[in-house]
């Protein structure tokens, strides 16, 4: 069972998105790339160097809802004569092109950003939205956790790996213990969890770097030998990696915790001191990053966090 990188030029900062291709009975793709002319071409060259073509392919398989990964689902789909498209339903609002603004706005509000920023990131990510088709809901199948994908000689075990989104998925070949990862790892830089709503409580926000936490240390028990990420090169030495994201985030926290004043910020505030060059663009993922920091010393007992209206104050413990 043969796994075949391909790379995709993106229209994001992060840029390019590899995807992978299973040149096997079902045959599959997991992630698509963004729908851009570039990435569709690229991917069509890739198929065609695996002696593959979009009519061929059977499955698709996301590991999580972002454009620069779901975005051509639909069309290839379309295009593969129903091909079965799969997603763990944790990714709901992205993968019905419903950001859940309502739910988004709170938790924005929450985190202190103030009102005129909240509608410059909704201008911003409505026009990222047009990089992929939105779904109905029962356009997709489920991806269960600890499920497998089967192949002619060989199988995929699901892994649901929260953090970077609720949904996001990795892909565990246990004969040679390789990952197919996702936005979990990457190779250069630590994923950002991304602010979302708890998908079994939208009202709530999902403990976004506590859980990816739980992840990490999940895929490390299975001493991957091979990951590739949806972004960068391969990993080939996961310890080396996991020891470097871990001491990067509680480096990160430790800054987060310095920067309370005693008389307490907002989650706003803290992004701001952290990241003060970030431009428009970035301002919801520095913000997502502040919150995750947060949350996550909050549960260590670390910090207190008090409600001055609709806002989170963190103060520290003194
Ligand atoms: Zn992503
Ligand atoms: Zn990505």
């Amino acid at each position: 069972m043969k796994i075949v990188p391909i790379s995709l030029p993106t229209p994001f900062y992060i840029g390019p998105v590899n995807v992978y291709l299973i040149a096997e009975d079902p045959i599959t793709l997991i992630d698509t790339g963004p729908k851009t002319k570039e990435a569709n071409e690229a991917l069509r060259d890739g198929l065609r160097k695996a002696r593959v073509r979009v009519s061929d392919i059977r499955r698709i398989v996301l590991t999580h809802a972002h454009e620069d990964h779901c975005g051509m689902a639909r069309s290839l789909r379309d295009e593969a004569k129903n091909a079965e498209v799969l997603v763990h339903e944790w990714e709901t609002g992205h993968r019905v092109g419903r950001l859940e603004y309502e739910e988004h706005h709170k938790l924005l509000a929450r985190a202190g950003v103030p009102d005129a920023e909240i509608e410059g990131m909704r201008r911003m990510y409505e026009g990222v939205r047009k990089y992929a088709d939105s779904f109905a809901e029962d356009e997709y199948g489920p991806l269960w956790d600890e499920s497998e994908l089967h192949f002619e000689t060989g199988a995929l075990r699901i892994i649901h790996t929260p953090g970077h989104t609720p949904g996001s998925c990795s892909f565990l070949r246990e004969a040679d213990r390789t990952v197919i990862a996702g936005d979990c790892v990457l190779k250069r830089i630590t994923p950002n969890p991304v602010l979302s709503p708890d998908p079994i409580d939208p009202t709530k926000r999902f403990p976004s770097l506590a859980e990816y936490l739980v992840s990490l240390a999940r895929l490390r028990s299975f001493a991957p030998t091979l990951v590739h990420g949806g972004h960068g090169g391969p990993v080939h030495d996961f310890e080396e990696l996991f020891n470097r994201y871990f001491r990067a985030i509680r480096e990160r926290q430790e800054e987060v915790i310095k920067l309370l004043p005693k008389a307490g910020v907002s989650a706003w505030e803290v992004s701001r001191a952290m990241f003060p060059e970030t431009d428009d663009v970035h301002r919801f993922l520095a913000v997502s990053e502040a919150v995750a920091h947060l949350d996550l010393a909050h549960s260590e007992g670390k910090i207190a966090v008090e409600l001055a209206g609709e806002r989170e104050v963190y103060k520290p413990i003194t």
